[in-house]
């Protein structure tokens, strides 16, 4: 099955009276202030249907990232849907998601929605840490997470959660509070995105005074490895880790841990500890085949072979033959009994 095409629509800022410490809407969309129109709306929908010629249906989801949707006046959201609404009507697009904050998600707000056939409704949580919430300068509560996902699920509508570990205040354990209490709710995707300190957000001023720590990059991926196994573990997608790059973001970024392939940082990492697991019970002098996926070659010898140099200091690098295998499901890595071979040349 190929991947959905997905149109983006970014509505920046737009619909949200807050200003989270960690938040500049326009760095993170790379878009102005000139608010988008539902004429802007179809015209961008056509571009790139006109590009993808082909793909149509179920096969097309129209997305309306930033600000907090459901957080515009009802009349402003129906011009927005409303633009989208001829296509779904025609077939050509398939379905609808959008992104809002968890208080803004109500009994009347979801009629609309579901009047416009949205999907999916991808909710800001941050943190299920109330104290980090303030801190945050979120202005809503945990319990107002809760409370919309039982609406959405109600409402027939599925549910995307978005984390953001890094933030003031957060430990270790109430990120993992977060992530456990995030898998009761049952979501149907989550994205990750660390905690980065951009120009214009608060938070770059608490930085600059020395009051905010952002994460390592090497922490930031450690964190997400383990959040990403915990949902995997429960059967919880993960859509995404870390931001799109984008000569905004990237221009804006004062510190924090940023990588234009985060996600794929965190992967190798994953692939790391999956093969020191299984070297580790391989007894000296013995050699083993690991066995992955074709396509995860990069990924398990890790960024500039970091992994590779890893496996070497632990002294595990010369316990194991890589064998590339077609039919190896993609991020694991499998392990094929040990042969004992010589120590001088290496043969089995
Ligand atoms: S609610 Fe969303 S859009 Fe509004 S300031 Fe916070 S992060 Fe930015």
């Amino acid at each position: 099955m190929s991947t959905p095409l997905v149109i983006p629509v970014f509505i920046p800022h737009e619909g949200c009276p807050h200003r989270c410490v960690f938040c500049n809407q326009r760095r993170i969309s790379g878009h102005g202030a000139v608010p988008v129109t539902g004429r802007d709306v179809a015209r961008t929908v056509t571009t790139w249907l006109d590009r993808a010629a082909g793909r149509t249906g179920g096969d097309v989801q129209v997305a309306f990232y930033g600000g907090s949707f459901t957080g515009l006046e009802p009349a402003r959201q129906a011009e927005l849907l409303g633009a989208v609404a001829p296509f779904i009507a025609s077939g050509r697009v398939g379905s609808l998601r959008l992104s809002t904050r968890p208080d803004y998600i109500d009994s009347g707000r979801l009629t609309l929605l579901r009047r416009f056939h949205v999907s999916l409704v991808e909710l800001g949580v941050q943190s299920m840490d109330d104290a980090v919430l303030v801190r945050a300068g979120r202005g809503h509560d945990s319990g107002d997470v809760v409370r919309a996902v039982d609406l959405l699920r109600r409402a027939s509508i599925r549910v995307g959660l978005q984390l953001l570990p890094g933030l003031p205040g957060e430990s270790r354990c109430s990120l993992m509070r977060t992530v456990e209490q995030v898998i009761g709710l049952r979501p149907d995707m989550v994205r990750i995105y660390p905690a980065l300190v951009l120009e214009g957000s608060a938070l770059a001023r608490l930085y600059r005074q020395g009051r905010y720590r952002p994460l390592s990059l090497d922490g930031a991926v450690v964190r997400v490895a383990w959040m990403k196994r915990r949902f995997a573990a429960a059967g919880i997608r993960v859509v995404r880790m870390g931001l799109q790059a984008g000569p905004e973001l990237e221009d804006g970024l004062v510190a924090g841990p940023w990588h234009p392939a985060f996600g794929e940082l965190v992967e190798a990492r994953l692939m790391l500890r999956q093969a020191r697991r299984l070297l580790a019970c391989v007894a000296a002098g013995m050699r083993v085949e690991l066995v992955i996926s074709c396509r995860d070659q990069s990924l398990f010898r890790g960024h500039r072979s970091a992994n590779i140099r890893r496996l070497e200091r632990l002294g595990l690098a010369d316990r194991f033959v890589l064998r590339l295998d077609p039919d190896q499901p993609r991020h694991t890595v499998r392990c094929l009994p040990a042969h004992r071979y010589r120590q001088d040349d290496g043969t089995a």
